[in-house]
């Protein structure tokens, strides 16, 4: 079989003409008004996030790196306060805790839901440990209800890392059903074009229930100031722009169509995969649907750079997420010194690979990729 497209991991091109409508016309409002920073379409698209969410407060800011280092900003942690943040996951989560002088506490990840547990964390507390960040990777959360109760138990603070997550629902053993980013103290979010709600540039978002942290929140993003020239505290300048927001507005209206549509490619992958002994498809957690913002696999028998070989020899592309334990990383050995490697992130960082999955996947498109995985192992 041959094909004629290029094959990308994501498909922005053609997510956008299937909406370019609906966008254009409100870039199209916001040029008009030329109020491109904050403003009412901003505040828009804020609401009807917290209401897609029901979350109380939605904060747009400038990306979801900022999201997390404003959502630490604003609870009051201090230089030396612990941080409890998993070993596999994406830079960010990590950076702005070291950023912040905070120190950041890196534990291992369940190997099946490539998630950090209550259980891993709870063994990673000490008496400085201030504040915990779950990261939902991949498309689904993390056991939020078991980690809120180590949370409740030690007095610490819960940030979710939901940037790979958003649209995910997490169920509670009472059946109650809840968005993932909304459960902890403060959720972030990133906008970056590729992520499930993506806009067209750089954005971020914070969610919370609490209406003191909400405040604290806005102050931060807002160069400490509640009142214009008025400075409470030391913040930063992190905003959502009018133009990004005008995008996410029309987009957010597509998430769970959005969701479906990389849910049926999943579906299709873990069919073809099931019989391939050497392929371990995603394990789905009993708890929390599944959004996948990756569709992340891992290949046993140290087959897996092999498998990223052969697909690129067919000119299909693969990544793998995440190559090199945080700990392994120049800038955040120092913070792990004399401590022994984590068996599940070790494993990961050798053994994952996250194929094409996208919102515009094509039959033709779908079933060359599953025949190229397929040819290696046969
Ligand atoms: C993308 C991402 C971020 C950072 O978002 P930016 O908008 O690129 O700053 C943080 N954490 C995770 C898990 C991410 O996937």
């Amino acid at each position: 079989m041959t094909l004629t497209t290029k094959i990308n991991m994501v498909d922005l091109q053609g997510q956008y003409q299937k909406i370019k409508a609906e966008v254009d016309a409100e870039i199209q409002e916001v040029l008009d008004s030329a109020w491109f920073i904050k403003g009412p379409k901003v505040a828009a698209f804020e609401q009807d996030l917290a209401n897609y969410l029901g979350v109380k407060h939605v904060i747009g800011c400038a990306n979801g790196t900022d999201a997390l280092q404003v959502a630490m900003m604003a609870i009051g942690l201090k230089p030396g306060d612990e941080v409890i943040v998993p070993a596999f996951t994406y830079v960010a989560t990590a950076e702005v805790i070291a950023l912040l002088q905070l120190t950041p506490v890196m534990i291992d990840v369940d190997i099946d839901s490539f998630n950090s547990t209550a259980d891993l964390i709870e063994a990673a507390i000490t008496p400085k440990t201030k504040a915990i960040v779950p990261v939902h990777l991949y498309g689904q959360s993390a056991d939020m209800e078991a980690i809120m109760a180590v949370a409740k138990k030690h007095n610490l603070y819960v940030i979710e890392d939901n940037a790979q997550a958003i649209g995910s629902d997490y169920t509670f053993t009472d059946g109650r059903v809840q968005k993932s980013g909304t459960i902890g103290h403060i959720g972030c979010t990133s906008f970056f074009p590729s992520k499930n709600l993506g806009c067209y540039g750089d954005g971020g978002a914070i969610f919370t229930n609490d209406d003191e942290i909400a405040g604290q929140i806005r102050m931060v993003a807002n160069h400490g100031q509640a009142k214009k020239y008025h400075h409470s505290v030391i913040g930063v300048n992190s905003r959502l722009d009018a133009i990004q927001a005008a995008v996410l507005k029309v987009k957010l209206q597509y998430l769970d169509d959005y969701a479906a549509a990389r849910q049926a490619v999943a579906a299709q992958y873990d069919k073809a995969f099931a019989d391939i002994t050497e392929i371990t498809t995603p394990v789905r957690s009993a708890n929390s649907t599944h959004v996948f913002h990756q569709y992340t696999m891992r290949i046993a028998n140290g087959k897996r750079d092999a498998l990223k070989t052969h697909l690129a020899g067919l000119d299909i592309p693969s990544m793998i997420y995440y190559p090199i334990p945080l700990y392994n990383q120049i800038a955040f050995a120092p913070f792990y010194e004399g401590k022994e490697p984590l068996a599940a992130t070790e494993t990961l960082c050798k053994e994952v690979i996250s194929l094409p999955i996208h919102t515009e996947m094509e039959a033709d498109v779908l079933a060359y990729i599953i025949d190229g995985v397929r040819s290696l192992f046969e």
